[in-house]
């Protein structure tokens, strides 16, 4: 533009035209609309834009632009515009991006910020255009966290839980069943007495087995269905000598000693056997499973009177390899586990029967010279206890 057509009085005319209409523009465009210099100060600043911000024309036309910005785009603003008039290298210009802006009450809220530029007489202008995205984000973030809620539900609650662990306790039954079948058709081959006699043993074990199948089945129903256990007086020393024959059925842990000591004064338990059991096997498993190839792999058992009165506390301590960090944290929440086959559901199914019988589980050491799990269960009033 050059001074003669400033002055003439059609320029005039039609400089004040544009004026008027781009304040038409700025009170009528929807989104927030907000023209800068190069300088970064406010030129214009459209009606959508004052209602965002809560700012009135007076207040923010004529101030810097970082006070529509949250701290840290505001320290990095003038950077950036130093950074693209040097290097001629936007990275917003013609680009929306989302970024959070604060109002002038200082709450900030997230925008779809799209910027153009203009150059007049050499010099540019920045015009921004800004759309509100907080209720659109909001109802966004509403959504991720009920599906969030949702996932973690399904997952975590006990009927969730509890359904798993049935899959997962009825598998060990099960393979003891079809290892007695295997054995059991073995010994058909040479059907002499004492093979006759090794498969009714077999068979007996097998029938043995599927009732207790089935009496896993229906103690896990009864505890989903009234969050009950049928507690009884269970003398701990057979319950943990069994759990022991029970859990080398079906692994290879011949090479594993397992001990067992049981302190004078322990006696029963006021518990269900069968998940106790449950617990003891599930504990003796993994640590087969960690002790794996190790040379003088040891098991050691150990119940002894617990330092609460009225509970006893059982150790389960192996010298393998310990429990892996990154493990630890979450040792007890299904879905944890460093196996390939592993489901992760063991130790979270030994929580649940622990603490639904009163008691506490956890690990005593990590690492290095082993793992050492520890439970407590409330020791049983034994009626000769009051003689
Ligand atoms: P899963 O046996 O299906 O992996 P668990 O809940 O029984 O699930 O165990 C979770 C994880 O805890 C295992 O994958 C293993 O990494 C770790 N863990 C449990 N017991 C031991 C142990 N005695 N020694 C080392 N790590 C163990």
């Amino acid at each position: 533009m050059t001074g003669e057509q400033h002055n003439s009085p059609d320029a005039m005319q039609t400089l004040e035209a544009l004026q008027l209409h781009l304040e038409s523009v700025l009170e009528s465009v929807p989104d927030g609309m907000v023209i800068i210099n190069e300088e970064g100060q406010i030129l214009q600043f459209s009606r959508a834009a004052r209602d965002l911000f809560g700012y009135t024309n007076e207040e923010i036309v004529g101030k810097h632009v970082s006070e529509l910005m949250t701290r840290h785009d505001a320290v990095h603003h003038d950077q950036y515009m130093d950074n693209y008039r040097r290097t001629g290298k936007a990275h917003i210009i013609g680009v929306g991006r989302v970024v959070m802006a604060k109002r002038a009450n200082g709450t900030e809220f997230p925008i779809d910020l799209k910027i153009g530029e203009a150059k007049i007489d050499g010099r540019s202008i920045y015009t921004g255009f800004l759309r509100d995205l907080s209720e659109k984000q909001q109802a966004e973030l509403r959504m991720r966290e009920m599906q969030a809620e949702l996932v973690h539900f399904s997952r975590l609650s006990a009927v969730g839980t509890m359904a798993s662990a049935l899959a997962h306790e009825l598998n060990q039954p099960l393979t003891a069943i079809a290892n007695y079948l295997e054995a059991g058709r073995d010994l058909l081959d040479t059907p002499d007495a004492d093979s006759l006699s090794m498969l009714a043993e077999a068979l007996d074990e097998g029938a043995r087995q599927s009732v207790r199948a089935g009496q896993i089945v229906r103690k896990l129903r009864d505890f989903v269905s009234r969050g009950e256990i049928s507690r009884r007086a269970a003398p701990l020393a057979p319950l943990l000598e069994d759990a022991v024959s029970l859990a080398r059925i079906g692994t290879n842990s011949e090479a594993v000693k397992v001990r067992v000591q049981i302190a004078d004064d322990v006696d029963a338990i006021s518990a269900d056997p069968i998940q106790i059991q449950q617990v003891v096997i599930n504990l003796l498993r993994n640590a087969f499973e960690a002790l794996s190839g190790r040379e003088d792999a040891e098991v050691r058992v150990r119940a002894m009177p617990g330092e609460e009165a009225g509970m006893l506390a059982v150790d389960i301590c192996d010298n393998g390899p310990g429990i892996e960090p990154e493990v630890a944290a979450q040792l007890f929440k299904p879905f944890t586990s460093t196996k390939t086959t592993g489901m992760g559901l063991g130790l979270s199914i030994c929580q649940t029967i622990i603490e639904a019988h009163g008691g506490a589980i956890h690990v005593k050491s990590l690492g290095g010279d082993g793992a050492c799990f520890c439970f407590t269960l409330p020791v049983a009033e034994l009626e000769t206890d009051h003689d």
